[in-house]
């Protein structure tokens, strides 16, 4: 006990230097990724039941390290936003995800759209819808190939520039997904008065759903409103036949889960699609 107690109060400051240091050689690789253009995007697919098709997929960025290995959106993405970096990054995404679109001409197969990711701090710029719309036609990829996925935070200051950049690209035809329904707040709120056209449920309330009575009723029922607002459902985490399954019961649209695919190159995503 007594080395338990010791070790805590050390633990803690170690820790703190060790996350100050980590955070650090995140961010050297994720200029290095940028200066040496190394950040790849994954692709993960969504299923439409309707469809019994793959109808989408979302981009995923990935960023491997020499020294560092894989490394996580999660670890660098907050730490992308703090330093500005973000700006960049998401250009280079959207740039690569474009590209793709164009390069592998998606409008051929299956997949309707690419469902990308962007930051709050993306929306906070200026021209962020210009720029958008500029890498959108250096391909020629048309605004209803590109979804963009935004969370509850992108809009609570609601800021004016954010409210622009939103608008500006719902009127030229770019639809908008609220990613991580349920793991918020003030939920209801947003679906009534935001542009949204697809609610992804966080992949939390979904597990959440097959654990407790309790969530598996919310879940339902949230599902039955937001049908009933003609909202399109993507259900995060879907990880087994039988969570597929309750889940179409229930009123779900579209699946994206391990149950059918993590996120993959695009060369193995072209396969995957070819294949189905
Ligand atoms: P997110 O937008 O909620 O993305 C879904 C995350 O859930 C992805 O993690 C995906 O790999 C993971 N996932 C999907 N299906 C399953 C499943 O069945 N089981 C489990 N356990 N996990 C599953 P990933 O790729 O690590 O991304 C984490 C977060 O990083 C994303 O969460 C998103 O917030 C952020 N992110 C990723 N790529 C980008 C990007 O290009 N731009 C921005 N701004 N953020 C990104
Ligand atoms: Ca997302
Ligand atoms: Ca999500
Ligand atoms: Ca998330």
């Amino acid at each position: 006990a007594k080395r338990l107690q010791k070790g805590r109060i050390t633990y803690a400051k170690d820790y703190d230097l060790g996350k100050i240091k980590q955070d650090k050689a995140f961010e050297k690789a994720v200029k290095q990724a940028l200066d040496r253009d190394e950040l790849m995007v994954y692709y993960q697919p969504i299923f439409s039941v309707e469809k019994g098709v793959y109808n989408s997929a979302e981009a995923l960025v990935r960023l491997h390290d020499e020294e560092l290995g894989w490394i996580s959106p999660e670890d660098f993405i907050p730490i992308a936003e703090r330093n500005g970096m973000i700006i960049e990054m998401g250009e280079v995404i959207l740039d690569k995800v474009c590209r793709f679109i164009h390069d592998f001409k998606l409008a051929q197969t299956t997949v309707e759209y690419i469902e990308v990711n962007i930051s709050p701090v993306q929306l906070m710029q200026q021209h962020f819808s210009d720029r958008v719309k500029q890498i959108m036609e250096k391909y020629d990829v048309r605004p209803n190939q590109i979804n963009i996925e935004i969370t509850e935070t992108a809009t609570i200051s609601m800021a004016d520039t954010v409210n622009a950049n939103i608008m500006d690209l719902v009127q030229y035809g770019i639809k908008f997904s609220l990613d991580d329904y349920g793991s918020g707040y003030a939920n209801i709120d947003y679906i009534n008065h935001m542009p949204f056209s697809i609610i992804k449920l966080d992949k939390y309330i979904i597990w959440d759903a097959f654990k407790s009575t309790k969530a598996g009723i919310t879940l339902k029922h949230t599902i039955g409103m937001l049908n009933e607002l003609e909202l399109h459902i993507v259900a995060e985490g879907v990880e087994t036949a039988e969570m597929r399954d309750h889940l179409a019961d229930i009123g779900c649209h579209f699946m994206q889960g391990w149950y059918y695919s993590k996120a993959v190159s695009d060369q193995d995503f072209i396969r995957l699609i070819e294949m189905q």
